[in-house]
């Protein structure tokens, strides 16, 4: 059977929540023999979170959660840890060395072309493949098309599955790794620079976009009373 693709996206509940994980579904739904991997950043998994997955066509999912503590949602803190954490736990638990796939870090927020999924599916069981990258910033092979450097700012990456469960400690640390640095820091756990790999034309397509939505106004809106219709925005 064609490798899995495990996407992971840590989501939390705002107004544009909805819209984000549409964006995504739209394409995850397109996209053979990929399991959606979603955490919830709540206490329990919301009934938003779940009447969507149940209705986004996306037909193979995990829906999990788990909170991140009050006291690390400041600005400047990394985002995500606790989730994408998770999501590591659930699938060594779940997967074994018989497993073949790739993990996909892919953000509620960020928009996925579906080009990209044919860049990251590993080709065969039997692959070697450590991690792949997506950048658009920076020059960060060389001729030889390996990555010298680590990225300060990553749209998103893919690791090996079985890079993941031959790792089992390997982990998002909010000690010790810098913003925007937590995803170079869970990598250097796993692997090495040179055995990364550029994907993507060595990395000179851009298939990742990190998009922004606007936070909405909604002061105006009415604010619902006993006899009004709720409406799930
Ligand atoms: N996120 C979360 N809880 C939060 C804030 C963010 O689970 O309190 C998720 C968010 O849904 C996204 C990821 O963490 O999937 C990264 O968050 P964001 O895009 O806000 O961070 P940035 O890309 O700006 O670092
Ligand atoms: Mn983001």
């Amino acid at each position: 059977a064609l490798p899995m693709i495990y996407a992971v996206t840590p989501t939390y509940t705002r107004p544009v929540q909805k819209a984000e994980l549409t964006r995504l579904a739209q394409v995850f739904r397109q996209v053979q023999r990929l399991h959606w991997i979603v955490v919830e950043d709540s206490a329990s998994r919301s009934d938003l979170v779940s009447r969507f997955l149940s209705r986004c066509g996306v037909t193979s999912y995990t829906h999990l959660h788990v909170f991140t503590p009050r006291r690390f949602k400041r600005t400047g803190m990394p985002r995500a840890t606790e989730q994408r954490n998770a999501a590591l736990t659930w699938l060594r638990t779940r997967r074994t060395k018989h497993d073949a796939g790739v993990v996909f870090f892919a953000d509620d927020d960020n928009t996925y072309s579906l080009e990209l999924f044919d860049e990251v599916r590993p080709a065969g069981a039997l692959y070697n493949q450590q991690g792949a990258l997506y950048n658009h910033q920076e020059a960060l092979y060389n001729q030889q098309g390996k990555l010298h450097k680590w990225l300060k700012h990553m749209e998103s990456f893919a690791v090996n599955l079985q890079v993941i469960l031959s790792n089992p400690r390997a982990q998002f640390k909010r000690r010790g790794s810098q913003p925007g640095m937590q995803e170079s820091d869970f990598l250097r756990q796993i692997t090495k620079v040179s055995e990364l790999e550029p994907k993507a034309n060595n990395c000179t397509r851009v298939l990742v976009w990190h998009t922004r939505t606007e936070k909405p106004h909604l002061a105006n809106e009415p604010k619902h009373r006993k006899d009004t219709v709720v409406i799930e925005v």
